[in-house]
């Protein structure tokens, strides 16, 4: 960067503090502004780390979606992955490339929607750094947490058997922009892991098919038979099907960026979390686990067919 660049960084970082919290957060020991943040992470546990890059273009359009709402996507669908590990978000850092045109004040509304999501979870952001360049705005987030007394749920411990769960309904995230507002299960994923214990846990980023072929895959090449009329359809997907003419439940199964839960929990402890659902949780049976590797559908009348993972593709072509 230019000294004059530089300049700009420094002003941008002393904004930060400014607007930042007056007291350091807890577990803080020394936050923005200096070669390293200092955190304290739980000792009683892991620490969790996950990282999540987002290019305009292809995750959202700044020139519609505006900065704010790319920084409160962004740290969202980090404190999702923490979620999906039944985690507890702690400290975030982000690095961002900002279009040289509009460095400040995308980076300013890029602050404030990437705080407001860290305040719902008592996220601190510890720190990070800014370019700016002649190319498009990527954000970059990286996460810290810290697992949970109940264990952290990895994507391989699916056995068959074990019953399917999702937590809300699912489908047509990008008919009215929802892909921007994600709500990351914190809480929720406490919940279960603590009553349900999951085998298997996922956020739904890239669609359900997708997302529990990576269980069915991790798990070691299992494969899953799913009621379809118990697919929880979100009512965008049924809008957007009246739009576009792809059925809602193709939209449930495939669509991406809805950032609720897929879960496996084995039989008895299933039985027992249906018979008395725990509070503050959605629970949607959705099927069982089987041996035979794919997706299977059953219908109402018997009639089966096997889904192919259509969801999002981070190595294809092809745009949001
Ligand atoms: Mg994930």
């Amino acid at each position: 960067m230019s000294g004059e660049r530089r300049g700009g960084e420094f002003e941008l970082i002393d904004w930060i503090r400014r607007v930042g919290p007056a007291e350091p957060p807890d577990g803080v020991i020394l936050g923005i502004g200096d070669d390293c943040a200092i955190v304290d992470l739980s000792s009683e546990g892991f620490a969790l780390v996950t990282t999540d890059m987002l290019m305009d273009g292809r995750h959202f359009r700044l020139a519609d979606d505006g900065a704010e709402a790319v920084g409160y996507k962004a740290m969202g669908v980090n404190i999702s992955d923490v979620a999906a590990m039944a985690g507890v978000p702690r400290f975030a850092v982000v690095a961002v490339a900002l279009p040289r045109a509009i460095a400040v004040e995308t980076a300013q509304g890029l602050h404030k929607g990437l705080k407001r999501m860290a305040d719902r979870f008592e996220v601190a952001l510890v720190g990070g750094d800014t370019n700016a360049w002649d190319g498009p705005l990527v954000v970059s987030v990286t996460l810290l947490g810290d697992t949970s007394p109940f264990g952290a749920a990895p994507r391989s411990g699916a056995k068959p058997g074990d019953v399917v769960f999702v937590t809300g309904p699912l489908g047509g995230s990008l008919f009215r922009g929802r892909h921007l507002r994600p709500e990351p299960r914190v809480k929720e994923a406490l919940i279960l892991a603590e009553a349900a214990s999951p085998s298997a846990m996922i956020d739904l980023s890239d669609g359900l098919s997708s997302d529990l072929g990576h269980i069915l895959v991790e798990s070691g090449g299992l494969g899953a038979e799913l009621d379809a009329d118990a697919i929880p359809i979100h009512p965008d997907a049924v809008d957007q099907s009246q739009a576009d003419g792809i059925s809602p439940l193709d939209h449930a199964l495939h669509d991406g960026e809805d950032f609720e839960l897929c879960l496996t929990v084995e039989p008895e402890l299933a039985a027992k979390v249906m018979a008395s659902p725990p509070a503050g949780v959605q629970l949607h049976r959705l099927g069982v686990i089987a041996a035979e590797p794919g997706i299977r559908l059953r219908a109402a009348d018997g009639r089966t067919w096997a889904i192919e993972p259509k969801g999002f593709d981070h190595l294809a072509g092809g745009n949001p």
